[in-house]
C-alpha cells in the first residue's frame, strides 16, 4: 500500500473513534468474535472503521440499515483478513443487505435444449468484481457452521486471485502447494460422499456443490466451529489456518456464548 492510502487510513482511525458502546452491542452476538483477544479485537475495530469507510452498505427492499448492523457485518467481513489486511478486499465497493433472504432469477438450459426459467431464493451472494448481497436476518445469526457474511467474503478472497469456478483457491506463496491440493482434494472429495450418504457433518453440507462452496463452508466452520472442522478435517483446519495466518482454536469459543 502506498504512503498516501496508509496516511489516509491513520487519519480516518484518528478522527473515526468507534464508541465501545456501540461496538459491544453490535458484536455481542457473535461468539467467535467475544473470543479474540485485546490486541486482535483492537486490530479488528480498527479495520471496521475503515472497511466501512471503504465500502458502501446499501439496504435494499427498504431496509434500512441500523449503525449496530453495519459494525456487525463489517466485523464478520473483516475477521478473514485480520491477519491478511483489506487489501484483499480490492476492487468492489458495494454491500448490499436485504431485510431477509432474496429472490434472484435463473435461467437453466437442459440436455434437451429446453430452457427454465425459476426464482432462487439466497441468503447470500458475491459477485466477482462486483458487490456482496448478504440477508441480515442471516448476517444477525450467531450458529457454529453457519456464518453467511464469513462465506459469502470467503468468496471474494478466492476470485481476487483467479476464477472461484476454477476450483479451490491457490495458497500464499510460503505454502506448501501440493499439500494445500492434497488437503482439500481429500476433504472435498470425502465430505461429498458423506453428504451423499446424508451423514451428519459440522459443515453445511452445501459446501459438496463445488470446490468453491466447499472453501466457503469450510472458512465459515473454521471461525466459527473451529473444533468441529479440526475434528472432521484437520488438515483443511492447518491449510486455513495457514492461510488465514490465524488459530480459532486457540481462542476457546466458549459454548455457552455460541449457542
Ligand atoms: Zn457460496
Amino acid at each position: 500500500m502506498g504512503w498516501f492510502a496508509n496516511w489516509r487510513r491513520r487519519k480516518i482511525l484518528r478522527e473515526r473513534p468507534l464508541s465501545e458502546a456501540l461496538w459491544a452491542r453490535a458484536v455481542s452476538p457473535y461468539a467467535f468474535i467475544a473470543a479474540l483477544d485485546k490486541d486482535e479485537t483492537r486490530r479488528l475495530r480498527d479495520l471496521v472503521v475503515l472497511f466501512l469507510d471503504e465500502k458502501q452498505l446499501h439496504g435494499a427492499a427498504n431496509f434500512g440499515i441500523s449503525d449496530e448492523a453495519r459494525i456487525a457485518i463489517a466485523a464478520q467481513a473483516c475477521l478473514p483478513v485480520l491477519n491478511l489486511g483489506l487489501e484483499w478486499y480490492a476492487g468492489w465497493v458495494g454491500v448490499i443487505v436485504y431485510p431477509g433472504e432474496f429472490k434472484v432469477a435463473r435461467t437453466i438450459v437442459d440436455d434437451d435444449g429446453v430452457v427454465h426459467e425459476f426464482d432462487d431464493a439466497l441468503s447470500g451472494e458475491a459477485w466477482p468484481d462486483g458487490p456482496v448481497v448478504l440477508s441480515w436476518q442471516d448476517a444477525s445469526l450467531s450458529e457454529p457452521g453457519y456464518n453467511v457474511v464469513i462465506h459469502e467474503f470467503a468468496h471474494k478472497i478466492h476470485m481476487l486471485h483467479g476464477d472461484d469456478d476454477a476450483g479451490f483457491p491457490r495458497p500464499h506463496a510460503d505454502m506448501d502447494n501440493a499439500r494445500w491440493d492434497m488437503s482439500f482434494e481429500a476433504a472435498y472429495a470425502r465430505f461429498c460422499g458423506a453428504v451423499d450418504r446424508e451423514l451428519p457433518t459440522r459443515m453445511d453440507p452445501y459446501g459438496a456443490e463445488h470446490p468453491a462452496e466447499f472453501f466457503a463452508v469450510a472458512s465459515e466452520t473454521f471461525f466459527t466451529d473451529a473444533a468441529g472442522l479440526r475434528d472432521e478435517f484437520p488438515a483443511v483446519y492447518r491449510e486455513l489456518s495457514a492461510f488465514y495466518r490465524q488459530d480459532p482454536l486457540a481462542r476457546r469459543i466458549s459454548d455457552k456464548a455460541a449457542c
